[in-house]
């Protein structure tokens, strides 16, 4: 091990990363992007010095943010991926036949550019046709479109600390996404970890403000090795379908993490996650 990167969390917590190399920096327009070659989790992608995703636990995030609610839905055939320029998410979305079209909209080029050098395991998906690949603001994006998608998913990065992502847990971003979905449509947002000061403020308010719209919310857990406080929440917001009555079963469909038995168990919450829920 060469070195430590320290990820600070807030003045009490941090973690430190015992990284073997610093592959490539930048700094974008709009955020610190780093490529470093950890120790223990292999090549990540750092964004404004929080480690977004490794090559070893990638799919405990990205099959859990797709599959979730591709599965949910019936016949999902035009799917919005906000975010996600990594291109892990497009990758497991793809897996589904049914799907005939992404758009996928990251607000900075240059971490597809630099995901699609560097992390070619996930960024493999955005020269198949049917990925397109739009350079804006998800917010500006989602307010112009109407009727027009199966399943959207906010792929972004944190509220916290301020960045390009924070427009997209606002109260307003959901009501456009509810706009832009067709009438049996759902999307799926990461929500923050749900554990006290890691970030269940951020988790009580958004499960409300996606509730504020949609007839059907309902929030789901993972857990992501590389992620601080162990679980981490999904919130799914959907039109018709409920995801734990209504969800389909392909075997087909290979994946590492996500199993259809798993489907229905990441929406049992634990009681301190209800009771953040029952509290406005
Ligand atoms: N998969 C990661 C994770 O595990 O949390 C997050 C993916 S990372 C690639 C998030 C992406 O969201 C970044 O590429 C960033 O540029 C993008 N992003 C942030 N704010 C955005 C916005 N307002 N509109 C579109 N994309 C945005």
């Amino acid at each position: 091990m060469a070195f430590n990167m320290v990820e600070k969390h807030s003045s009490a917590y941090s973690v430190t990363w015992g990284i073997n190399d610093i592959i490539y920096t930048e700094k974008t327009p709009y955020q610190k992007l780093f490529i470093i070659e950890t120790e223990e989790f292999g090549r990540a992608l750092v964004l404004d010095d929080i480690l977004q995703t490794t090559i070893n636990d990638e799919f405990y995030y990205h099959e859990m943010i797709a599959h979730v609610p591709l599965f949910t839905h019936a016949n999902p055939r035009r799917v919005l991926i906000i975010g996600g320029g990594d291109g892990g998410t497009a990758r497991e979305v793809l897996k589904h036949k049914c799907v005939e079209q992404i758009d996928l909209v990251d607000i900075d080029e240059r971490v597809i550019a630099v995901c699609r050098k560097y992390l070619p395991e996930l960024a493999c998906s955005f020269d198949n046709p049917k990925v397109n690949v739009l350079i804006t603001d998800g917010v500006k994006y989602v307010k112009s479109q109407k009727n027009k998608y199966d399943v959207v998913i906010i792929d972004s990065t944190d509220p916290e600390p301020m960045g390009p992502a924070v427009q997209l847990y606002s109260s307003d971003f959901y009501q456009s996404v509810y706009r832009c979905l067709n009438d049996d449509g759902l999307f799926v947002a990461h929500t923050d970890s749900p554990c006290f000061s890691f970030g269940s403020d951020n988790f009580r308010d958004f499960w409300h403000r996606i509730n504020a719209y949609f007839p059907l919310t309902k929030a789901y857990i993972t857990c992501v090795p590389s992620y601080i406080s162990g679980y981490w929440s999904f919130t799914l917001g959907s039109k018709r379908y409920d995801p734990i009555r209504d969800y389909r079963h392909d075997t087909s469909i290979k994946t590492r993490f996500y199993t259809s038995e798993l489907h229905r168990a990441c929406f049992v919450l634990p009681r301190f996650m209800q009771e953040l829920i029952a509290k406005k």
